[in-house]
């Protein structure tokens, strides 16, 4: 906007004129700085809002000597067009016109016009900037996440020091059940304040990332072969287990760590990450608040969990899988109730092994989503046949349902289809739900189970009696049968306990309206047991171990089993008539 000549084209780019470089200036500079308070035209730019010219004539005197005396110009006629965003003016455009000279409306508007582009600008580096921010770090904690430590893994790995890296991966223990307890507002508190522990503990070029929920990694700078990493780890445990106030409550949490050293070349940071993993598993496993290092026996237990990861993959995709049906029994007439598909897997080497063998490999790697479709398919073709075959039985399929593949978002829509496919009525079925997967988030399960309900199948919870949930809890659940863990049904007629558990149990499940099944039934006493408790429902060994359903069907075109086969007493000890056989 100068009419003087001194502006010329800069000698670098084409097209681009760069302000004269100011010379002569005064030390200190008159105009490098100017506090808002010290000067009243520099004080009204502060919050201005609206375009405001200075002339010389309306200009305290005191403002054109600092120009003169920064500038070397005798008198300036200024224009300044705030930048406003969101309604805060952050920052002021000013325009100078040497001598005095007037502003018109044009030219004040074509200001305001590069003024709110700027606006723009500004506001999309912020953005940008968030984003970045946000990308890289955890919202909670503002501690980095993820992605930022799997980066600085892989910058320390590949940086060329050839040093060792040493990763501490850390969880806190049974956290979950303090957030329950004390709701999830307690939960943050104690985790920015672990944060903060382990973030004041770093030594320069320590690392200290937040990966999710309660865990976090400490990636220490020193090379791995200079420290001593278990002293590191104790001290970090010692941080982690002391005390917190929240809300009145004194709370203690304490921690397990699972340390793995990286070696130039020969880890990648998923790969530290995972054999960390696996040495807290064990941290975790043998009781908690402790460390463990990653070493070889836990390297080829690692890789064969690999092994059977890929091996299982396979089996899912390629025909691999098949189902065994056990069947519940009325222990008063030996009606058959239902059957319960139980997954088996045909292995390359060891045969058919039991689900309890490969189940958890499924649920760690997330395969049991598609080993769960499966099943369901499977289990829904078989009970359209069985249907057909037997119309005049009335018995229900049971399919167990893993926790994560309740929690997908197409379920209702899997299930449905399962259905439809086969012609098989909702009622057909009843999807089995562990207690501890309702349990781990209670809102989540009831809605899923709800929508679930709408198709007519009814709902199980399995393992009853182990997962811990409040009668609050169990009311608002849409279920139909709780199934009595195996390991009460077992204790009975030997553990008071148990016993009590399960009287607990029918009793519970009568006030409710609730059907009940004792599962793992294996003698005769405990088949007494449950008649005596008013519980007939009944799976074990001793009725029938699981088959593949060609062997089912002598049971099924019976439609009962002899309650004499299951109750019969041992003669050598001479054991009064069962009650089993009384009550028929
Ligand atoms: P679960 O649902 O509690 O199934 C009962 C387990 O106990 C079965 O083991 C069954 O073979 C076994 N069992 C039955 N009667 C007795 C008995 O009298 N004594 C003893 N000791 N055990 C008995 P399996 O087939 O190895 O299954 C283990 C677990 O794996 C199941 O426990 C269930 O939680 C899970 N599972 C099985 N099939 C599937 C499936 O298709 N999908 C999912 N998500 N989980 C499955
Ligand atoms: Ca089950
Ligand atoms: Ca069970």
């Amino acid at each position: 906007v100068s009419q003087r000549p001194e502006f010329r084209r800069s000698s670098g780019c084409c097209n681009r004129w760069s302000a004269p470089a100011r010379q002569d200036i005064p030390d200190p500079d008159p105009l490098g700085e100017v506090s808002f308070d010290a000067d009243p035209v520099f004080g009204a730019t502060r919050d201005l809002k609206e375009p405001f010219v200075i002339r010389p004539a309306g200009s305290p005197d005191a403002y054109q000597e600092r120009v003169q005396q920064g500038s070397g110009i005798d008198q300036v006629s200024m224009a300044m067009v705030p930048l406003v965003r969101d309604r805060t003016t952050i920052g002021v455009l000013g325009f100078v016109k040497f001598g005095d000279r007037p502003w018109d409306m044009g030219e004040t508007n074509a200001l305001q016009a590069v003024a709110s582009l700027l606006v723009q600008l500004h506001a999309r580096i912020d953005a940008e900037d968030r984003l970045q921010y946000h990308a890289y770090h955890d919202e909670l904690t503002s501690l980095p996440n993820r992605r930022a430590l799997v980066d600085e893994i892989h910058r320390r790995l590949t940086g060329g020091t050839g040093q060792a890296t040493a990763l501490l991966f850390l969880d806190l223990d049974r956290f979950k059940a303090m957030n329950d307890f004390l709701g999830h507002g307690a939960g943050d508190r104690l985790l920015v304040t672990i944060a903060e522990r382990l973030s004041n503990a770093m030594s320069p070029g320590d690392f200290v990332a937040r990966l999710a929920g309660d865990e976090f990694v400490f990636l220490l700078w020193r090379p791995a072969e200079d420290v001593d990493v278990l002293a590191v780890a104790d001290e970090l445990l010692r941080l982690v287990a002391e005390p917190i106030e929240i809300g009145g409550h004194h709370i203690t949490r304490t921690g397990s760590i699972g340390i793995a050293v990286g070696h130039l070349s020969s880890t990648d940071a998923e790969d530290l990450l995972g054999y960390a993993d696996a040495a807290l598993h064990l941290a975790k496993t043998k009781g908690g608040n402790r460390a463990v290092v990653f070493d070889d026996g836990l390297r080829i237990a690692a890789d064969q969990r690999s092994a059977t990861e890929l091996l299982l993959r396979d089996a899912i995709d390629h025909g691999g899988l098949l189902l065994h049906y056990q069947p519940e029994i009325d222990l008063r007439t030996g009606r058959l109730l239902a059957v319960e598909a139980l997954v088996r897997w045909n292995h390359p080497l060891r045969g058919v092994v039991p689900a309890g063998s490969f189940i958890a490999v499924a649920e760690e790697s997330g395969l049991i989503v598609d080993l769960g479709r499966w099943v369901m398919a499977e289990a829904c073709r078989q009970m359209a046949v069985w249907r057909r075959r037997y119309p005049q039985l009335r018995f229900i399929m049971r399919v167990n349902m893993s926790p994560a593949q309740l929690a997908t978002r197409n379920i209702v829509r899997l299930v449905a289809d399962c259905l439809n496919d086969n012609h098989l009525p909702g009622h057909a079925i009843c999807l089995e739900i562990t207690e501890h997967a309702v349990m781990e988030d209670v809102e989540q399960a009831v809605q899923a189970l709800h929508d679930l309900k709408s198709l007519g199948v009814s709902v199980a919870i399995d393992d009853f009696g182990t997962g811990h949930s409040s009668m609050s809890q169990l009311k608002r659940l849409p279920v139909d049968c709780l199934k009595i863990d195996q390991t009460f049904v077992a204790g009975l007629g030997v553990d008071r306990a148990d016993r009590a558990i399960v009287e607990a149990t029918a009793s519970l499940a009568r006030s409710f309206g609730l059907d009940v099944v004792a599962e793992g039934v294996e003698t005769v006493e405990v088949v007494h047991e449950l008649l005596s408790l008013g519980c007939y429902r009944a799976q074990g060994y001793l009725l029938s171990r699981p088959k593949p359903a060609s062997e089912l069907e002598p049971l099924l075109s019976q439609g009962w089993l002899d309650p004499a086969t299951f109750t019969q007493t041992d003669e050598a000890t001479n054991a009064p008539t069962t009650k089993a056989v009384a009550l028929l």
